[in-house]
């Protein structure tokens, strides 16, 4: 910039030149305060400093060219308009310095009041308010103690206690019975601590105090709370705030005269009518400070009917203004209301939900905006049931809350233990070190998963989220002895069959049972509440979004589940299919045994002897889950994981051998596992022989997998359903793989479905990177692409999703590299781009494609936006996050482009 354009930039604005759509310049206050301004409502005049001061203050340590001389022009037309001058002696204008950035950051930044005053301007002030002294020298301390606190950084504290020293000399617990002496004794101590603490006087000249206070909210964007709350809130660091000038209004002048918040509707529950606080002769800082008690907003009418009115009636237009909930800031000063602050205001998910179907009722919004105006994350929150912590349950641990929920049950430490208890009805909490694919029918059966060891990632998070179950993971404090069946936390032992309760949304860990309230959203969705019979605001609310939803959406949502049960769930929660059936699973628990005989298999009679024993027990269990998707596509995965995953780890089994030899007891068996386990060792398994690797390896293993799932297709035919399997060939990098298996199982279809009219679908996922790169070609045998994108990230980046994210994915969060792991959110850019190159490529080589996503973004609300935009034909996840892949999927049809979904 030349200096020319520098001075001519402009830094300042008038709260008459501001607008609500001016919030990146002028931030959300002063782009609000502007737009009520203009509303002609009673706003006390004032002026905005742009967050681009800000900026350029930060990037340089000193005030932009030209802001100071801009800032002298507003002051001046200020004072014309408010007829008072900054530190006049007689009749003092004062002035608040207030931040603002343009996402509220709730008591992060500073705010400094009655500036302008000083040891002569306190007696004009006295002399204007009709003689009241007690309330100028309060405004005076009051300065003192703000802008020592916020500009030089006294401790808070000291000027608290001297305070307290004050009422104790009065013989008062009110800072109301101080009178005009007392304080003024208050002042004067004030100003000793300020000496104190910064060497030098407390600074009597107005402009600055103005200009030291303008700087102090500057440099309060960089304060270490404000920096991390940014970065949880993900708000980017370099917006800087703005800086508001405000002349004051008083809400200390006398019993006529206070100060309150409200909202124009409930914030927890959206039930409509007003909402708030209201506290008599006070000055803003006092209503949160909880220095003295509020009133309800209600009373005001008692005491101000005429404010109180006009308060309502501008309420009233704020809403149908703004089209929302706001929230409002107010000071009366001797019966006169002044709007301070107002936004649109935060809310609670229930009452997202609500108050924008009342909005719609109301006919300020439609139906699209209203479904806009909530998301995914809010009706993930309300599907879980909560604690009800009315008594004081104290936590004994603290671990990571890893799928949120709120749970309690009896203590167990096998998965055996827990399906055992579980099937005499008991609630039961599965406490393990950390869990593996062993545990899995444990976690299915259990009502919560406490862990002492792993994050957000560790296979205990990644598998209870997925299942919709409450988990707290890395529970350090906690001592698991999984032999002797107990736990110690914090002094205690916890044995088998003690209950405890975890909260998946705090990660916090109690003793006892603490109550739980089911969520009625879960009940509507399984169909046990009928959202217009209940008289429930909540259901009818979401029952009416989701329907808008589902009519608006493009993207179909199917499921993830390897289960009869799963499927009927899935259904009822709205899927329309499974887009992942694994299985795997139904390779677990008692089926173990073929599997061993099919690994150890010495001849081909052997292992062929195996294959037809699995073959009717995967039957079964295909034909239950067509029965419950009937008329609906069922994507069936063929055996996918590596198969040692199936063998008793290396060293327990090398242990056991030992240990029996040792006994001189008969461990043929067990060598020969053993060897096989060694034989099948790979330094990385996930890139070793699984998936369509295994397919081509062993012999018969998919030809029995297509052959159950033609063969159960045929029976619920028959039986008069509608069976609409897929098969999907997993791990695919090349055509001629694909080709290879498609040809084998195209017979054996051929052969067993004959005239039956089922018609079985073959293709295969995309999660090699490469096969996302040859798309073109794998399309040509391919009649459907279903993206991994677990895999797809996890060869992407070359993470290996196991280990990584304990080990340094907190560095890449701090260094900004990613904003949130990879595997959470799917990475637009890399991985996205493969998604995207592998959807184009393989419909230009064969259009009508069928593409769908079955990784764990299925249910991730940015992921699925990602997923629509390009064009894609379902997602696919967990049950239980159908209904927020449904939600999803509808905002997204209806979002524009590049709308900010914050
Ligand atoms: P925050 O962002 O923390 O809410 P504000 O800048 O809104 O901080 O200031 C806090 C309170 O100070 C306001 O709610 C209001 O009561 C009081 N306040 C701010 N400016 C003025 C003013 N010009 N006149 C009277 N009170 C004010
Ligand atoms: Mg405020
Ligand atoms: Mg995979």
């Amino acid at each position: 910039m030349t200096s020319q354009e520098t001075v001519d930039h402009k830094y300042v604005y008038d709260f008459a030149e501001g607008n609500r759509d001016l919030k990146d310049l002028l931030g959300g206050k002063g782009a609000n305060l502007a737009e009520m301004t203009n509303l002609g409502l009673p706003v006390p005049p004032g002026f905005t400093i742009t967050t681009e001061a800000c900026q350029a203050y930060l990037a340089t340590g000193r005030e932009p060219d030209g802001l100071a001389g801009q800032i002298e022009a507003h002051l001046e037309s200020l004072e014309r308009g408010m007829g008072r001058r900054l530190g006049d002696p007689h009749d003092p204008l004062l002035v608040s310095v207030r931040s603002g950035a343009k996402f509220s950051m709730p008591g992060m930044m500073e705010t400094v009041l009655n500036v302008g005053l000083n040891d002569r301007s306190v007696v004009g002030l006295a002399a204007r308010a009709g003689g009241n002294e007690r309330f100028a020298w309060d405004s005076y301390r009051r300065l003192i103690q703000m802008f020592g606190k916020t500009v030089c950084e006294v401790p808070g504290e000291e000027f608290e206690h001297a305070l307290d020293e004050a009422k104790r000399a009065r013989g008062t617990t009110s800072d109301l019975d101080l009178d005009a002496d007392d304080l003024r004794g208050l002042v004067d101590a004030y100003k000793k601590i300020f000496l104190k603490h910064t060497g030098r006087d407390f600074p009597q000249e107005p402009r600055e105090q103005l200009d030291l206070a303008i700087r102090a909210v500057f440099e309060s964007w960089n304060a270490e709370r404000a920096v991390l709350y940014r970065r949880q809130e993900r708000i980017p660091a370099d917006l800087g705030t703005a800086v508001n000038v405000v002349a004051m209004v008083f809400g200390n002048l006398g019993p006529d005269s206070g100060t309150g918040v409200a909202f124009t509707r409930d914030p927890a529950s959206g039930a409509q009518g007003i909402y708030g606080d209201y506290l008599a002769n006070a000055q803003g800082e006092d209503v949160v400070a909880g220095i003295r008690n509020t009133v309800p907003l209600q009373d005001l009418e008692r005491l101000d009917k005429r404010s109180y009115d006009e308060l309502l009636d501008i309420m009233a237009r704020l809403e149908g203004h703004y089209q929302d909930l706001c929230d409002i800031e107010f000071t009366i000063e001797r019966g006169k209301l002044w709007m301070l602050q107002t936004r649109v205001g935060k809310r609670t998910a229930a009452a997202a939900f609500v108050i924008a179907g009342q909005l719609v009722d109301e006919g300020l919004i439609d139906l699209d905006e209203a479904l806009h105006r909530v998301n995914g994350a809010q009706l993930a929150q309300l599907m879980f049931p909560r604690f009800r912590l009315d008594h004081d349950f104290e936590p004994v641990a603290r671990g990571v809350g890893a799928s949120p929920g709120a749970a309690s049950g009896k203590v167990v430490f096998t998965s055996a233990r827990a399906v055992e208890l579980a099937a005499e009805g008991e609630a039961v909490i599965l406490v393990r070190r950390e869990t593996n694919p062993d545990d899995l029918n444990g976690m299915i059966a259990a009502r919560g998963i406490l862990t002492s060891r792993g994050g957000k990632t560790s296979h205990a998070a990644v598998v209870a989220r997925g299942m919709g179950k409450t988990c707290v993971s890395g529970a350090d404090e906690i001592d698991v002895n999984v032999p002797a069946k107990r736990f110690t936390v914090a002094g205690q032992t916890v044995h088998e069959g003690d209950v405890v309760s975890i909260d998946g949304t705090t990660g916090k860990v109690y003793l006892g049972e603490v109550p739980v309230t089911p969520s009625e959203v879960v009940r509507y969705f399984e169909g046990t509440l009928d959202p217009h019979e209940a008289d429930d605001a909540l259901v009818g609310a979401v029952h009416r979004i989701m329907t808008h939803a589902d009519a608006a959406r493009r993207l179909a949502v199917r499921a993830n589940a390897d289960t009869g049960a799963d499927a009927a769930r899935a259904r009822r929660f709205g899927a329309q299919g499974i887009g992942l059936c694994r299985t795997e699973h139904m390779f677990l628990g008692d089926r173990r045994e073929l599997v061993e005989r099919l690994i150890l298999a010495r001849t081909d009679t052997e292992r062929t002897d195996a294959l037809a024993a699995l073959l009717p027990l995967q039957r079964d269990d295909f034909v239950e889950i067509f029965r419950e998707m009937d008329g609906l596509p069922v994507t069936v995965r063929l055996i996918d994981p590596p198969l040692h995953e199936f063998l008793p780890p290396l060293e327990q089994l090398a242990v056991d051998v030992a240990v029996a030899q040792e006994r001189g007891e008969d461990v043929a068996k067990e060598e020969a596992l053993l060897a096989a386990v060694r034989r099948m060792h790979e330094e990385n398994p996930m890139l070793g022989l699984r998936g369509v690797r295994l397919g081509l390896v062993i012999p018969g293993l998919f030809a029995m997998q297509v052959r159950a799932i033609a063969e159960a297709a045929v029976r619920v035919t028959r039986e008069g359903g509608s069976a609409c399997p897929e098969i999907m060939v997993p791990l695919v990098g090349a055509v001629q793989e694909l080709e290879t298996v498609r040809a084998e199982a195209e017979k054996i279809i051929a052969e067993v479905v004959g005239d039956s009219g089922v018609e079985v679908l073959i293709g295969t996922m995309i999660e090699v990177p490469r096969a996302a790169l040859t798309a073109g070609q794998i399309a040509e045998a391919a009649q459907f692409f279903s993206f991994g994108t677990n895999d797809l990230t996890q060869m992407g980046w070359g993470f290996s999703r196991d280990d990584v994210e304990g080990a340094f994915f907190w560095r890449y969060l701090e260094l900004g590299i990613f904003g949130i792991s990879p595997f959470e959110s799917i990475d637009r850019d890399g991985v996205g781009r493969l998604v995207r190159i592998a959807a184009e490529e393989g419909r230009a080589a064969r259009p009508g494609l069928k593409l769908g996503v079955c990784g764990e973004h299925g249910g991730d609300p940015e992921s699925v936006h990602f997923f629509h935009s390009v064009g894609l034909d379902y997602v696919s996840c967990s049950p239980f996050r159908v209904p927020v892949a449904r939600l999803e999927a509808g905002r997204a049809a209806v979002e524009t482009v590049g709308s900010d979904s914050r």
